[in-house]
């Protein structure tokens, strides 16, 4: 079996291994004014997005880093304080899930658990290759798996996202494949944003499921008009 045909191995590497992701980045326009006296003030503007492909920590020490910058602290005004004891919270309450499940799972297989999850996660994975799972119980913990990287990247990612009906103006797709949960979706195009954010509109997005292109959303909005334009004519 490959990396490719392994759903266990895949669930498994989501959680253990380091992530790569496109991800919007600003593009930051700097500039100075002068005042009548002569002041200068440099000022910051959000003017687009563009796209970079970031590599991030293993889903799991990305959960860790999480609990530990929200024990840590934030004097940044109430929301955001608040904000973050919510996360510490929910992000310790799913650590501690994840990580007694797996400590479950490494005694039946004779392992003894460490401190450290996410080896313990891999030392269980290599075990069942030696003794087996039966397809029922490669099943359950794929879906397991899975559902803990759902549950993480929900957790962790700030932005909310709104599905759009246009079908995608650079691929022309209208459905898309989810890996996730291997299955099919209609509507491709989404509409990332932060509710709480400044300048909302600027640090909007639009990606697309299907052939991850993104756009800022008034670059969408004008390609979307032209290819329904296209269509019609
Ligand atoms: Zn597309």
């Amino acid at each position: 079996m490959t990396a490719q045909t392994d759903p266990l191995l895949e669930a498994v590497e989501a959680l253990t291994k380091p992530q790569s992701r496109k991800e919007p980045q600003d593009i930051i326009n700097t500039y100075v004014t002068k005042d009548d006296e002569g002041v200068e003030t440099e000022h910051q503007k959000v003017v687009g997005t563009q796209k970079v492909t970031v590599i991030l920590p293993p889903l799991l020490k990305q959960l860790d880093d999480a609990i530990r910058s929200s024990m840590g602290g934030s004097t940044r005004g109430a929301a955001l304080a608040s904000e973050s004891a919510v996360l510490n919270v929910s992000a310790l309450y799913e650590a501690m899930k994840i990580e007694s499940q797996v400590r479950d799972w490494c005694r039946l297989r004779g392992i003894t658990p460490t401190k450290d999850t996410a080896k313990d996660l891999a030392a269980w994975h290599a075990a069942t290759y030696l003794d087996g799972l039966t397809d029922e119980q490669e099943t359950s913990s794929t879906r397991t798996l899975r559902k803990w990287a759902t549950s993480i990247r929900g957790m962790l990612d700030p932005w909310r996202e709104k599905d759009l009906p246009d079908p995608c103006p650079a691929c022309g797709a209208t459905d898309w494949w989810d890996m996730s949960t291997r299955s099919r979706y209609l509507r491709p195009l989404i509409i990332k944003y932060r509710p709480d954010g400044a300048d909302m509109v600027e640090r909007s997005y639009g990606l697309c499921r299907a052939c991850e292109e993104v756009w800022n959303v008034r670059e969408l909005a004008y390609d979307i008009e032209q290819a329904a334009q296209h269509a019609d004519a």
